[in-house]
């Protein structure tokens, strides 16, 4: 079974965003830049499903400026066996869209052949949680998202969801799209042995115009702001004066 992995290059989930003083986007310039967590669970899972002998090979693939060769080369450390480099001059945060992205993991698929995509729920730059579905419906594959347990066998995917109040457990046909929660596993580090041998490993470059994708833009940012300050609280002598706030200022019994 062979597993594709899509992964985005995300602002690191420790660095605190700053909003450009124009309100185009986030200030994207000398910040540290990681794979998507999402993502990273992907990658973990495929090495799993590969090391448990269900997969025989995990090609990730990453569309992005070249700058992306780094969660590329992250992934193979973790244990993806080849990589795909799609770039693009556009801006990865505001000019890149769910569905442009969809489209072209669509062509990939059908250069690839995979038997599984695995790929994040959502990417924690734009939060859009659209690509997997976007993906899944041009395919016209079956999707399980949200994932918290994958189990293959018999060309199928018991893939079990965390719902409201519970847990689902659906079982969808082979090929398929699955999105990993966070709940899935925990990623590896990569070990400094494991480090050397991805550099070694295939990655493949390509531009999202070759692709033949259409890239015409449908949505457009309108303006990005910083959430607003917290007020600060505010300390009451007694429980009587604490009842007497929350009924008369605050309204809330
Ligand atoms: P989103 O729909 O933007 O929240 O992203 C959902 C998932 O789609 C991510 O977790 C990735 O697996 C994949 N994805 C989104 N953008 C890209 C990209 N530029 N390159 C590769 N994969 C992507």
């Amino acid at each position: 079974m062979k597993i594709l992995v899509p992964i985005k290059r995300v602002l690191d989930y420790n660095i605190k965003a700053r909003v450009k003083s124009d309100q185009s986007g986030i200030d994207l310039n000398n910040v540290k830049m990681s794979i998507n967590p999402f993502d990273e669970i992907a990658v973990e899972e495929s090495v799993r499903l590969k090391e448990a002998g269900k997969a025989s090979e995990i090609v990730v693939v990453s569309i992005g400026s070249e700058k992306a060769q780094d969660i590329i080369r992250s992934a193979m450390a973790i244990g993806a066996d080849r990589g795909i480099l799609i770039t693009t001059e556009k801006a990865i945060d505001t000019e890149i869209e769910p569905l442009m992205v969809a489209k072209a993991l669509k062509e990939i698929v059908a250069k690839e052949n995979p038997d599984l995509v695995i790929m994040g729920k959502q990417a924690i730059d734009d939060d859009s949680n659209q690509t997997g579905q976007m993906l899944a419906a041009l395919l016209e594959w079956g999707q399980g998202t949200f994932a918290s347990k994958i189990d293959i066998s018999d060309g199928k995917a018991n893939v079990t969801r965390e719902i409201d109040g519970g847990l689902e457990t659906i079982s969808i046909k082979l090929p398929a799209i699955i999105t990993t929660d966070l709940r899935l596993n925990e990623p590896r580090y990569a070990s400094l042995p494991n480090i050397m041998k991805a550099k070694k490993k295939q990655m493949d470059i390509m531009s999202l115009e070759e692709l033949g994708v259409d890239t015409t833009p449908r949505l457009k940012v309108i303006k990005v702001s910083e959430p607003p300050v917290r007020q600060g609280g505010i300390k009451v002598e007694n429980v009587e004066q604490l009842i007497d706030k929350l009924r008369n200022e605050a309204k809330v019994i």
